[in-house]
């Protein structure tokens, strides 16, 4: 077999399998032999790029990111839909219809609130996707598309058309990513559905492929070749050509419709996507056609929404949880309320302004719901039933795991431990102290550290200086020779600079550059921990607020006690490396009068970032007197011996040369 049949044998077999998997969710074959297969694909495809088709199951990863989203106009527009929101409105539809159609049978469909797109497949190849936009015209979004598993790539036959359904983010997957965007102080998505849509908007296919989105298809909108008489059959015919299809309940009354509406409101659990409505429509294909439409809707549909599932239970405590990145989380304790298919103890208050806002006291009534179906949340406050005595809730101003203090992010809402050996950052604290960047300890990754964590062997950074091999050596995939050279590199990073052990630390607002500015500036760990605020700000690109972070995390007992242990352990907690740039190096600088840009300090600070150094005094060693307004004896001293003087102007221009 020549590389090209084997190429194409591989797409064959790789776009069954993947259809299996992901639409079916029936796999033939293991995940260990799929990755074999899809391996051997991208080998071959390295070799011979010329054989590398769009519809190559590699090409699903995500191409390059694209500057904005061409402009695609619809072949057939993506119509909207006429809510009801009533079972007497539905009946009022179904008799419009039943007054031109005779037998009309209905379909009744679930409507999954997701994103709306058109597929558009040339002779069965996949080649263009688009957003609904205002119907008429939307975006191209196909790279994004095409990393959504469940969307074949190529189709069992070589048919040209246009198939309408809705991308949407399964709830799981919509759940465990605002549990992350949480723990990382991000803004939370309201629901899937908003989850979904800043995917697809993502400029890099391949952040929108970390997503995890899928697709569900309801309509054909044009097709080359085929002749549907009912809605029914377009379906069946869908999911002949792969496409995951949108579950489907046939109706012939007012009765049957209410029924079936009503089993997917009370199972609406069952789906993987959140549903807002249920949709209905004429099966006949040419009814539809007959009855046209509207200028905003098709007349022969409608949609049932839901009213949303809402009840009142009593908030008996809020309690406070401490994530992995240190950052509280206030939940509500509730009394047991049953809720959308599941019983519901507790909600997250996300944070002290969300607290505030909606007025949330303990021992109030509150309303619940589930956004996005599943998660529960507070809604709002029943003030009627609000008891005489309530008192307002505040976050704690310490970590409740481990008594540091909080701080809140300038940049969100979210509040933070500043413990340096708070147990519930541990293993983040950890890792990030012995990441290539801080103290670089080659072997210590995040499976190392849990290891070590859960062996009881270490409880915070300072307890690794106190490791030994042959209690390293216990630890599951380890080994004598892997144990010693763990602990010959953590006896090296004893020797790493200042400037590395300070972004070890991992204190907010002091990443790698603050650190290497603060160490040069400051050489000494004990230095740093006398600075003020002030002096700290003094140094060029060091603000207020790395300035504050610094200060109280330097002074918090936890901070002391670790840096003692590191002391005692031999930890370098100098820097030896001089200050960046370094073009003033060997200028003595004198500054005299008031500077209308700078302060004293700030301006010494700026000097000595550059290598130069400041003096109280006028002397023949001087390089330079700066001269201020209303310069005194300095200026007239510095005149005498025939030093150059600056004045503020040439002293800008000689900082920023
Ligand atoms: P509207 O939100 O009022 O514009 O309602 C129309 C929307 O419902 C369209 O964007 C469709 O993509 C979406 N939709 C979701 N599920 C279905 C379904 N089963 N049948 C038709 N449209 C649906």
């Amino acid at each position: 077999m020549d590389a090209q049949q084997e190429v194409e044998q591989l797409h064959r077999e790789l776009n069954e399998y993947n259809y299996q998997y992901y639409v079916l969710d029936a796999p033939t074959i293991s995940d260990y032999e799929y990755d074999h297969r899809l391996r051997r694909l991208e080998e071959l495809e390295a070799v011979h790029p010329e054989l590398i088709t769009p519809d190559s199951p590699t090409q699903r990863v995500g191409g390059e990111a694209v500057s904005a989203f061409q402009p695609v106009k619809h072949r057939v527009p993506l119509e909207s839909l006429q809510d009801v929101f009533s079972f007497d409105e539905l009946a009022e539809f179904i008799q419009r219809i039943q007054a031109s159609v005779r037998q009309a049978e209905y379909m009744v469909e679930p409507k999954v609130d997701g994103l709306s797109m058109a597929l558009e497949y040339r002779d069965g190849v996949f080649v263009r996707g688009a957003t609904r936009g205002d119907g008429r015209a939307g975006e191209d979004v196909t790279e994004n598309l095409r990393t959504i598993k469940s969307i074949p790539l190529k189709l069992p036959d070589p048919v040209s058309v246009i198939v309408r359904g809705e991308v949407f983010m399964p709830r799981t997957v919509f759940a465990a990513l605002n549990e992350e965007r949480e723990q990382n102080g991000k803004t939370l998505f309201a629901n899937p559905r908003n989850a979904a849509a800043g995917s697809m908007r993502q400029q890099d296919p391949k952040v929108a492929a970390a997503r995890k989105l899928d697709m569900v298809m309801f309509n054909i909108q044009w097709v080359e070749g085929h002749v549907f008489l009912t809605h029914m059959e377009t379906l069946e015919w869908l999911r002949r050509m792969h496409f995951r299809v949108i579950p489907h309940t046939p109706a012939k009354t007012v009765e049957d419709t209410v029924a079936a509406i009503m089993d997917i409101g009370e199972h609406r659990t069952r789906y993987a996507y959140d549903i807002d409505g249920a949709v209905v429509k004429l099966n006949s294909l040419a009814d539809r056609a007959r009855l046209g439409s509207t200028a905003k809707f098709p007349r022969w549909a409608v949609a049932y929404k839901y009213p949303p599932e809402q009840k009142q239970t009593l908030l008996t405590d809020i309690v406070v949880q401490v994530g992995r990145t240190g950052v509280l989380t206030p939940k509500a304790v509730l009394e047991p309320v049953h809720l959308a298919g599941t019983t519901v103890t507790s909600a997250s208050l996300h944070n002290q302004d969300y607290i505030t806002e909606k007025d949330i006291c303990v021992g109030d009534t509150v309303l619940v719901q589930k956004a996005g179906e599943i998660i529960p949340e507070v809604v709002s406050v029943v003030r009627e039933k609000r008891p005489a005595e309530v008192k307002p809730y505040h976050l704690p101003h310490v970590c409740p795991v481990c008594g540091a203090p909080v701080v809140r992010d300038e940049d969100g809402a979210a509040v933070r431990c500043t413990g340096a050996e708070c147990p519930a950052q541990l293993l983040r604290n950890l890792t990030h102290f012995a990441s290539r960047n801080a103290m670089d300890i080659d072997g210590l990754g995040p499976a190392v550290v849990e290891g070590l964590v859960d062996a009881e062997l270490i409880k915070t950074p300072g307890d690794l200086y106190h490791l030994d091999v042959q209690s390293v050596a216990q630890l599951d995939r380890m080994g004598q020779k892997s144990a010693k050279n763990l602990i010959d590199a953590i006896e090296r990073s004893k020797q790493n600079d200042l400037s590395r052990l300070l972004f070890a630390f991992g204190i907010r607002q002091v990443g790698q550059k603050a650190a290497k500015l603060l160490a040069g500036q400051f050489k000494t760990l004990d230095a740093l921990m006398d600075a003020t605020e002030e002096e700290l700000t003094a140094v060029p690109d060091i603000g207020a607020i790395t300035a504050k972070s610094l200060v109280s995390w330097l002074h918090s007992p936890q901070s002391v006690h670790l840096i003692s242990v590191l002391k005692d352990a031999g930890v370098n907690m100098r820097e030896e490396n001089g200050p960046v740039g370094g073009r003033l190096r060997g200028k003595t600088f004198v500054l005299t009068g008031t500077l209308s840009r700078f302060s004293r300090a700030e301006a010494g600070a700026r000097i000595e970032a550059l290598g130069g150094k400041v003096s109280g005094s006028v002397s023949k060693k001087t390089s330079y007197v700066v001269a201020g307004e209303e310069a005194g004896s300095k200026l007239d001293k510095a005149n005498a011996l025939g030093i150059p003087v600056l004045d503020e102007e040439k002293f800008i221009s000689m900082l920023s040369e």
